[in-house]
């Protein structure tokens, strides 16, 4: 057997290495690569690309993974041996299901998608994207026939992205997220908001960006093992346990904007951080799913850089850095200040009460499409009345509806609803944390930070991808995904700040 898992992990090695390669091009492309250069650079990774899916679909694979099922049945299912025979089998049957006449297909559809989609929003003509929106759904559904599913079609696309979830699960939980947090948004849109007029005005973007690293290392973020560097869209990569980079930006006019993404993509590189180093070079080093990389994003986002304590022990520091914009402010007055909710109609400039709102509208309406219920021509009166009834605000223009992400044009079906599992199971997992370190709020509020890390470290990181999502929910808290903690969360914090519910 050790033979084989060698002869294994040096052909799955291998694909790593090229498909690490690729990620260090595309970092670059996104931090310092000239404009000129993007003809070269697509190419250049789309050979890698190409090369590291062949090394991976060999027959080789194949065979040994067959020898080694039985071989490594009777192993602890958690050992690395018996994950990275049965991780590594998913991945394989899965690369192998969908036909390569499909992959190029959909590849064609989503580069033509994807630059009809820029202009149709520039120009707000939603009809000029509708029939590639059509043509994108449609391969989709190929797409989720050729995996196969058991249950619902949708399955099959949501399996891509968070593995092992179901469409019912999510449908359950998110009706009863969605039931609660409605009339929650109406009480907070009525309430008189906190004066956060103090976070508009210029913050030096040098100050924001030296403040912005001073916060990554007392966090934990490994600077001999990552870097961050300013990026238009900010995005964690990671090239082996040992690089795993951050981008962050700044904006002058709006100081906490800067900071949130630090800190989300910071909790996205100590997932990647913490895996254990003897997953180096095999699939298993990745975070497990989607929804699971979100929750530890949104911890550190939310949980911890919009919590009191947090500001208890920043504060004063903050206020040092821009006495002329803070020094009149209280820590009061700020912390209400950065947690003010406003509905809103864009989905990336949503505050966390009101965003997984906007999720659940896009996950509803992209399940109908692939489910053949809704046509792609009724997408914008649908979208529209939707919001209209989740956040009480109607779009005036598809630009700032439905044609708002690019994630479609993309043909990315089945990712969104990941973006709202990890801000339930980021609480879930908070809240057991505090649990099993109850002086957490304590280490928070003094600036302490591993405690926390620890924690992580040992109930979700190590693991990498060798259990799956709602495996880890269940080990770490004994419960399944739940929107109750995340709806118990929202309700003390903003009813203390609005005073209203
Ligand atoms: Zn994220």
């Amino acid at each position: 057997m050790q033979e084989r898992l060698d002869e294994l992990k040096s052909l799955l090695g291998q694909v790593q290495d090229l498909n690490a390669a690729a990620a260090v091009l595309e970092w670059d492309q996104e931090t310092y690569m000239p404009d000129g250069a993007a003809e070269a650079r697509a190419h250049q990774v789309a050979t890698l690309r190409k090369l590291a899916h062949e090394f991976f679909t060999a027959d080789e694979v194949g065979t040994l993974l067959e020898a080694l099922a039985p071989e490594t049945q009777a192993l602890d299912p958690v050992s690395t041996e018996a994950s990275l025979v049965r991780v590594t089998r998913r991945d394989y049957d899965k690369a192998l299901k969908v036909p390569a006449s499909l992959v190029a297909e959909m590849a064609e559809a989503v580069a033509r998608g994807k630059q009809t989609w820029r202009k149709a929003r520039a120009e707000n003509t939603y009809a000029t994207f509708a029939p590639h929106l059509e043509r994108l759904i449609a391969l989709n559904v190929q797409k989720a026939e050729a995996l196969g599913y058991e249950d619902r079609i949708y399955d099959a696309l949501l399996d891509q992205y968070e593995e092992g979830m179901k469409t019912a699960t999510v449908e359950t939980v998110f009706t009863d997220l969605r039931a609660q947090l409605v009339p929650i948004v109406q009480a907070i849109a009525e309430s008189t908001p906190p004066d956060a007029s103090f976070l508009h005005q210029p913050f030096d973007t040098q100050k924001q960006w030296d403040f912005g690293m001073g916060v990554l290392k007392d966090v934990g973020y490994d600077f001999d093992r990552g870097r961050q560097d300013i990026s238009t869209h900010p995005f964690t990569t990671s090239f082996s346990i040992t690089d795993v980079r951050v981008t962050t930006r700044v904006n002058e006019q709006f100081l906490p904007s800067a900071l949130s993404s630090t800190l989300h993509e910071c909790g996205h590189g100590l997932y990647e951080q913490g895996i254990d180093l003897a997953l180096e070079r095999t699939p298993l080093a990745d975070g497990t799913s989607l929804g699971m990389h979100e929750s530890q994003s949104r911890m550190w986002e939310n949980l911890v850089g919009l919590s009191r304590p947090f500001w208890q022990h920043y504060y004063p520091q903050l206020q040092a850095v821009f006495p002329d914009q803070l020094g009149g402010v209280s820590l009061e007055t700020f912390y209400r200040g950065i947690n003010n909710v406003t509905p809103g109609l864009i989905r990336v400039e949503s505050d966390e009460v009101t965003y997984n709102l906007h999720i659940m509208l896009r996950f509803e309406l992209e399940q109908a499409m692939v489910e053949g219920r809704v046509q792609v021509a009724e997408l914008p009166d649908l979208w529209n009345a939707k919001m209209e009834e989740y956040l009480g605000l109607r779009p005036e223009t598809d630009a700032e509806g439905v044609l708002q992400d690019i994630h479609w044009s993309l043909g990315a079906i089945g990712y969104f609803p990941t973006y709202s599992l990890g801000n339930l199971m980021s609480v879930q997992l908070f809240d057991q944390a505090q649990q099993d370190l109850p002086d957490l709020e304590n280490q928070i509020a003094s600036g302490q930070f591993a405690g926390l890390l620890g924690w992580l470290q040992t109930n979700i990181h190590q693991y990498g991808r060798k259990l799956q999502a709602l495996e880890i929910l269940q080990r770490v808290t004994g419960q399944g995904l739940d929107a109750g903690p995340w709806l118990a969360y929202i309700r003390q914090k903003y009813g203390a700040i609005y005073n209203e519910f």
